[in-house]
């Protein structure tokens, strides 16, 4: 890592790309990427986002396509430092908002150790945006007072333990990495009594092949395997998915079978 270069002004945006639709991205975010002279992008964000940046900035793939091995965190820092220093503004856009389970802090903290300003902006995090989207409200008044974002799969490995707890809540529960931990998380709200609590999983939220199943909590690991719901995908447990139209099918199939 060189020193700076003469006349540049170094400096880092962290943007928050939203859930995938290249429209959910904030107007300060386009005018953050006008003025980008690099963008160093994630695998979840859209690469028609990259339109907005002039066709001279270098556009560089940092995330993890499916199967191939990620980019370690150290890597990106680096990169990110290297190339403020050296060509003046970076964004870094990541996928939903920065902050959540997007590793930002860290790129934040390491920049700043090398006194390089940055600013944040937020994105649409796909843990709100995503079930927003299918008309599923995370709160709603006499059904859900709160809503908890878990990861499913913590830095260990493990299914993280707030999900126990969230489980024997009222609140909204929605899962982030949580896919593969399903049969496990599924355990985890049977334990707690919830057999039957409306839940849904989403995949690709936002996008045009988003898809989506929706049951309770008994059934949604075969539902999901049957229509091979695949990553990226978010699980959503609460009584507010019994607010989406086709869990309202749901009932309807059942009290005429019963
Ligand atoms: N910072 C991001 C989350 C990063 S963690 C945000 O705020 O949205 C990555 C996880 O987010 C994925 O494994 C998946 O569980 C979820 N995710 C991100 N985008 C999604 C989308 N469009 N549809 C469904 N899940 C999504």
């Amino acid at each position: 890592m060189g020193e700076q270069r003469l006349n540049v002004e170094s400096r880092i945006t962290l943007l928050g790309a939203g859930p995938g639709d290249p429209d959910l991205l904030t107007l300060k975010g386009v005018k953050a990427l006008q003025t980008a002279d690099v963008v160093l992008y994630d695998a979840l964000t859209n690469e028609t986002l990259l339109e907005h940046a002039p066709e001279a900035a270098i556009k560089v793939y940092v995330g993890k396509r499916s199967g191939e091995h990620s980019y370690p965190q150290d890597t990106i820092n680096k990169l990110m430092i290297d190339y403020a220093l050296n060509y003046g503004h970076v964004v870094r856009l990541k996928g939903g908002d920065p902050f959540v389970f997007g590793r930002g802090y860290e790129e934040l903290d390491y920049a700043a150790s090398y006194s390089i300003p940055v600013s944040v902006i937020p994105g649409i995090s796909s843990s709100i945006g995503v079930p927003g989207l299918q008309q599923i409200p995370v709160t709603h008044r006499g059904m859900s007072e709160s809503f908890w974002v878990i990861t499913g799969t913590t830095t260990s490995g493990e299914v993280s333990a707030d999900i126990y707890q969230a489980a024997q809540s009222n609140a909204t529960v929605v899962v982030l990495m949580g896919l593969k931990k399903l049969p496990k998380i599924v355990e985890i709200f049977k334990a707690a009594g919830k057999h039957h609590l409306p839940t849904a999983v989403v995949q690709n939220g936002s996008a045009e092949d988003e898809r989506l199943v929706v049951g309770v909590v008994e059934t949604i690991e075969s539902l999901a395997q049957q229509e091979n719901i695949k990553a990226p995908a978010l699980l959503i447990f609460g009584e507010v998915v019994s607010l989406h139209p086709s869990f309202k099918n749901l009932i309807k199939q059942y009290a005429s079978i019963a």
